[in-house]
């Protein structure tokens, strides 16, 4: 079984408990990797990749997840999966039940009810096996529909991502970009889950077909009554998939709360950086983007106090020292700043 090592755990740290009207609780979710160093790979340090996350999902919403590259998201959403043998800190409750908690048997009957669609639809296939055997490996894995019901399940599945009967019998190669995210998509599908992280899944597609693509998460969400974890750099998508928005920094949740509060009202100075710079389709409309200074700092060496301290036009004394509390400024809408502490 494994458990968390209570060494990092935050010295405030309060754990939770079920909140039936949410499919999954996150709460104060930390994931540090060790470097390793020296002839007996001694651990000198940790790359903080997530350092505190917390969250909330209702059932059947969407919460997107946004942030600059290795601020981790990717991080966040395998760690909630448990694609890794152990969290360094925090909860996860999947309905209720601590996925670190399960047992092998347990995890492995958990795995259908969660699943993940990757980025790159092309080195998430096995290129060697039509895509009927793709899409039902897991079926028959699991023992999801009986053997006289397989055929006529995996041509529904497929159906309702798009794809027709007689692709069954082709290789990855023989699709497009478009076809082979909708391909993993079946594949997440066929195994009728509740929650489905998507990790970048347009970021690869041409503009066209990502509209295509988000289409048809909307489609079989509304269908299938879905949860998803969205991660994604695109402001733009986000906007447009999400119920909820949560921005993060360096391993941490700077700032979440509904899309429309978030876009509407950003409180952070790194979201408002963030939002600045989505470009907006009217010529006329002059656009104010705050520029940041710097590079975002390491996470194996992140700075004291708030970590946007280094980069933020409004960093105070305090925040050079002192780390933010995630504080509830509109109802739902939390912010990590020491600008709202009063
Ligand atoms: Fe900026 Fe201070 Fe807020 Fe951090 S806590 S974002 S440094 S104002």
């Amino acid at each position: 079984m494994a458990k968390a090592a209570n060494q990092f755990e935050d010295p405030n740290f309060t754990p939770i408990t079920y909140d039936p009207q949410y499919l999954l609780q996150v709460n104060g979710l930390k994931k540090y990797f060790p470097i390793k160093s020296g002839m007996i790979s001694r651990t000198v340090g940790y790359v903080k990749a997530v350092d505190g996350v917390t969250f909330n999902l209702k059932r059947g919403t969407t919460m997107g997840l946004v942030g600059e590259s290795g601020c981790g998201k990717t991080t966040t959403g395998r760690t909630i999966l448990r694609l890794y043998d152990t969290k360094t800190a925090g909860q996860v409750l999947f309905n209720g039940q601590e996925v670190y908690d399960l047992s092998p048997k347990e995890m492995r009957a958990m795995r259908t009810k969660m699943q993940i669609i990757f980025q790159d639809p092309f080195s998430s296939l096995q290129p060697r096996m039509p895509i009927g055997e793709i899409i039902g490996e897991a079926v028959r894995e699991h023992n999801l529909v009986s053997k006289e019901e397989f055929d006529d399940y995996i041509d529904q599945v497929m159906d309702n991502c798009g794809l027709q009967p007689f692709h069954k019998d082709r290789y990855p190669h023989e699709f497009s970009g478009g076809q082979r995210q909708r391909i993993c998509i079946a594949r997440a599908l066929a195994l009728n889950p509740d929650f489905v992280v998507c990790d970048e899944p347009v970021s690869a597609l041409d503009v066209s077909i990502q509209a295509q693509i988000i289409n048809l998460l909307n489609d079989i969400q509304e269908k299938y009554k879905l949860t998803y974890l969205f991660i994604s750099h695109d402001l733009s998508v986000v906007e447009h998939i999400s119920d909820q928005v949560g921005v993060m920094y360096l391993g941490n949740l700077v700032e979440y709360g509904a899309t429309e509060d978030i876009f509407r009202n950003p409180l952070h100075p790194y979201t408002k950086a963030l939002f600045s710079a989505i470009p907006v389709p009217d010529p006329t409309v002059k656009m104010n983007r705050i520029v940041l200074e710097g590079s975002i700092p390491s996470p194996a060496n992140p700075p004291k106090g708030c970590k946007f301290h280094t980069r933020c036009a409004n960093c105070m004394e305090c925040c050079k020292e002192v780390e933010p509390e995630q504080k509830e400024i509109e109802p739902g809408h939390f912010v990590v700043c020491h600008l709202y502490d009063n």
